[in-house]
Order: structure tokens, then sequence, then C-alpha cells
């Protein structure tokens, strides 16, 4: 197995992980950043981004390529390998991939989150078979059909807007009466005459044989089921993160967010932590960007 050392070894190629190898890269570090999946994160997904300072209106893609591209000029080198877990080793830690060996003074784990499951029968089966976690990946296969969104956050509300452009028809499933998402979003999807709002209620089954062909929603208040028919259910229901690899190191909350504060240290030396993968209240571009320059200026403090 390949053995290669450098200063800072970054896990995750999102937001936070590419806005700390761009602040170590500029304070004279070598830098690798471990993706297991692609550069981007959650937000390559978003088809609109119109909260980044200083930027009205960026698409998910542009806003992420621009973050990699920025890295890749600074020299930051790549490696799409997942992260398998961290060692102990003489002067430093080592990070394994299953391929390779990282030596180096300092890890940030800016792992990020995944999306969150419904947890339904036959919900993993329908995946690509009418059920779908990304609209602007799979929103083009469901142009003139009847869809529906689950969720109440930004990504719920960005995506049934997207869909709203392209779909027939589209039902906005959340499980309250109020939004967790910006209410400004809200406010649009209302004006929309092929959006209907379906509230205070839960997806409780998925319907159809070989793809999805309807779901039964459950009144919260009433108890009363609904069968609605569909082509296509977009769960964007949030995310969970994935940090078990390094509970060795960290300490997790309940929720599997690794445990830290604003100065996105861990509490074991040489392993600082940035972004959604921790626990805070707000996750945003704009506090995983803030987070990952904190998180690179500790771990260049700690360096000789
Ligand atoms: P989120 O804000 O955590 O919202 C998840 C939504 O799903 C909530 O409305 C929640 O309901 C609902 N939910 C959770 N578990 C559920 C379940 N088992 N069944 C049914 N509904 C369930 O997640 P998100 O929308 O993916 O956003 C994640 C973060 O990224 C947020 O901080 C968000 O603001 C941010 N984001 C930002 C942008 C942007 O800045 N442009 C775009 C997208 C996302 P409750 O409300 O009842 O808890």
């Amino acid at each position: 197995m390949e053995t290669k050392q450098t200063d800072l070894v970054i896990v995750g190629a999102g937001t936070a992980g590419m806005t700390a190898a761009i602040y170590a890269l500029r304070a004279g570090r070598e830098v690798i950043l471990l993706e297991a999946l692609a550069y981007g994160g959650q937000i390559i997904n978003a088809p609109d981004i119109e909260n980044y300072p200083g930027m009205a209106h960026v698409s998910g893609f542009d806003f992420a390529t621009a973050l990699y591209e920025q890295a890749k000029e600074l020299g930051a080198e790549f490696r799409f390998e997942r992260a398998l877990s961290i060692e102990e080793r003489e002067g430093g830690k080592a990070v394994l991939t299953g391929k390779c060996t990282y030596l180096c003074s300092a890890v940030i784990l800016a792992t990020g989150a995944k999306n969150r499951p419904l947890g339904l029968e036959k919900e993993q089966q329908f995946i690509g078979a009418g059920i779908s976690y990304c609209a602007t990946c799979d929103g083009a296969f469901y142009r003139g059909k009847t869809v529906a969104v689950n969720g109440g956050g930004n990504t719920a509300l960005e995506d049934a807007e997207y869909l709203a452009g392209l779909c027939e028809k589209v039902y906005l499933i959340h499980r309250r009466d109020a939004f967790r998402g910006d209410e400004r979003d809200v406010e649009k999807l209302r004006q929309k005459p092929n959006v209907e709002f379906v509230l205070n209620a839960t997806v409780t089954e998925l319907l159809g044989e070989n793809r999805i062909s309807g779901i039964v929603v459950k009144d919260k208040n009433t108890q009363e089921t609904r069968e609605i028919q569909i082509d296509g259910l977009f769960i964007a229901i949030g995310q969970m993160p994935d940090n078990t690899a390094f509970s060795k190191w960290v300490t997790l909350d309940e929720n599997g967010y690794i445990c830290a504060g604003e100065d996105c240290c861990t509490g074991t030396a040489g392993i600082y932590t940035a972004g959604d993968c921790r626990t805070k209240t707000v996750r945003q571009l704009t506090t995983a960007a803030a987070d990952g320059a904190v998180a690179a200026r500790a771990a260049c403090a700690e360096q000789p």
C-alpha cells in the first residue's frame, strides 16, 4: 500500500473542506483532500443559491466548481478515496483509505452529511424507479409529470420550485404546517398554480410494483389517510452525518454529529472538524465556509 506524507489531510471536499484547503494552502501548507464521492458535497445539487453573500444567484454546481478550481490552482491534491480510519503515528496522524496511508501533522474532518431516508418499505427498491433525493439531477425525467416533494426545509422548497418549472403538478408534503425553510421561498411556491401543499402530513406507504405509482399520506391531526398518484417522489427530509469511522478520536452527539464548538476543535490534538458534520445550530454555506477557515487556521497553528 502506498504511503504519502503531507502537512494536512482534509476528509471531505464540500464547502467546508475546500475552504479549509484554500486557507491552509495560502498559509503555505501542503494539503491532500480525501473525497469518497465527488467534490462539492450537498450544495452541488442546489439549482440556485440565493443567500451566499455577494452572489445573488449561483448554481450549486458552479459554486462548488469554482471552489474546486480555486483550491486546485493553489496546489490542493484531491484524492477520490474514502477515509476509513485514523491512527496515531510518530509526529502526527495517519489517515487510511485502503489504497494509501496518508501521514500528516493534522486532520480536518469535514465529512458533511448524507441524505436521510424516509425508512419506508420499498424505498431502496424504488431509488431510480421513481424515488430521488436530488431534484436537479433527476427532475428532467419527470417533465410534464406529477411528482411529490417531501420535506419542509430549504432543500424541499428549492426542489419544489425547480420541479414546478418542469412538472405538470407538484405536491409539497410536510409534516407540520410551518416550514423550516425560508418564508420567501414558501411564498413563491404559494403563488404557483401547479403546486399543492399537503401539510401536517407524513408519507406512510410507497405504492407500486416495479416503480413508484403513488403514496399514502396520513394527516397528523385527523389520522385520515389518502392516496396520491404520482410518477416520482423527491425526498428532502434533511441529512444525517456519517462519522462513525472516526468515533475513536472524536465525541459524537446522539445524532452522530462531531461535538465541537465554533473553534472547530474536537478535543483531540491534531484533529479538527468543519461544516455540517459538527454540532451547530446553523448549517448554511456561509457557516460551512466560516468553519473551513477557522479549522484551517487552528490546524496550521498547531503545525511546526
Ligand atoms: P432541514 O433544514 O434539516 O429540513 C428537513 C426537513 O425535513 C424539515 O422540515 C423536517 O421537518 C423534515 N423531516 C425531517 N425528518 C423527517 C421525517 N422523518 N419525515 C418527514 N419529514 C421529516 O434539511 P434541508 O432542507 O436538507 O437543509 C439542510 C441544511 O442546508 C439547512 O440548514 C438548510 O437551511 C441548508 N440549505 C441551504 C440552502 C441554501 O442556502 N440555498 C439550500 C438547501 C439547504 P421539521 O421541520 O418538522 O423538523
